[in-house]
């Protein structure tokens, strides 16, 4: 274990040493566990398992926190398409516009779509990682007095 690893607790409240920040993150965008790195966090392909399957790391409760991070990832997404379209979408470069926006709109549904279980995936990461901190910012505070 790393110095910079993460200390969290399982369902039974026992201290669990954890990977660092990074394949923490890395977990997550993979679509496992945040904990283990074994367990599956959907069950389906956007729905988030009650628990990892392999740790009993709680999944169900972290998918009420993610919306912040996918609403700002799908604006995100969304402002690279219209980038796209203010670049390459123009009069002079393509006489028949509508054709090409209906295939852009097309683009950035796929787009939206397909990168969700990912983007959520991350997000409950990152909702795991703060957690991780908070929780062993409050054992530290606990600790001193
Ligand atoms: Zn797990």
């Amino acid at each position: 274990m790393k110095a910079n690893d993460l200390v969290t607790k399982d369902s039974e409240g026992l201290a669990v040493r954890t990977a660092d920040i990074k394949t923490t993150l890395s977990r997550g965008l993979h679509k496992r566990c945040p904990q283990c790195g074994v367990g599956n966090i959907f069950e389906k392909w956007n729905r988030v398992n009650a628990a990892c399957s392999h740790c009993g790391c709680d999944l169900q409760t972290r998918d009420g926190d993610c919306w912040a991070f996918m609403y700002l990832t799908t604006a995100f997404l969304t402002g690279i398409i219209i980038l796209f379209m203010f670049l390459f979408l123009r009069a002079d470069i393509i006489p028949n516009i509508l054709p090409a926006q209906i295939v852009i709109a097309l683009a950035w549904l796929v787009l939206v779509f397909l990168t969700l279980p990912y983007r959520k995936g991350l997000a409950i990461a990152i909702d795991f990682l703060i957690d991780s901190r908070f929780e062993e910012n409050a054992a530290g505070q606990a600790n001193k007095s």
